[in-house]
């Protein structure tokens, strides 16, 4: 049975510190602020292949609290959530996402992100989509304060036994 999940991120734009979107440094005079290394595309894709499979989201998983993902790679985040897909039993279908970005200009790295994404879960890059778009100079990532992202994540479930059910 195909279980459907959704993830959306936000994480403000800053200097000094690099820029990692889908697991791609991007050259770019800002990068994101946060924790980890920020990749607020790898984060919404976390939280929809977690949302698929009815577990608990990115930041019960990977406190911002804890020391351990400083500046971490989220692609250790992506791994887990393929891995707990796994556990179930169960197979990822594929992922579309889109970031919403004023700048850089996103299209470049796109191949590179479905490589990176592809290579997080385990499954073929033509199974991952990702698509960018400015938000025609409109709020906060109009004015370049920070990027959006949001994913879906489509999940191969067994399902359990009628007996399970009851
Ligand atoms: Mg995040």
């Amino acid at each position: 049975m195909v279980h459907v999940g959704i993830g959306y991120d936000v994480h403000a734009l800053v200097a000094g510190r690099p820029l990692f979107l889908g697991g791609v440094e991007i050259p770019h005079t800002h990068g994101l602020d946060g924790h980890s290394d920020a990749d607020a595309l790898l984060h919404a894709i976390t939280d929809a292949v977690l949302g698929a499979i009815g577990d608990v989201d990115i930041g019960h998983l990977f406190p911002n609290t804890d020391p351990a993902w400083r500046n971490a790679p989220s692609r250790i985040f992506v791994e887990e959530a393929a891995r707990r897909v796994r556990a179930m039993g169960g197979r990822i279908v594929n992922i579309d996402a889109s970031l919403v970005a004023e700048r850089p200009k996103i299209y470049p790295y796109i191949g590179q992100m479905k490589e990176c994404i592809a290579a997080a879960l385990g499954i073929p890059a033509s199974k991952v989509g990702v698509k960018a778009t400015t938000n025609e100079r409109l709020g906060f990532v109009g004015r370049q304060e920070g990027i959006a992202a949001m994913a879906v994540a489509s999940v191969d479930l067994p399902e359990p036994p009628a007996a399970a059910l009851a």
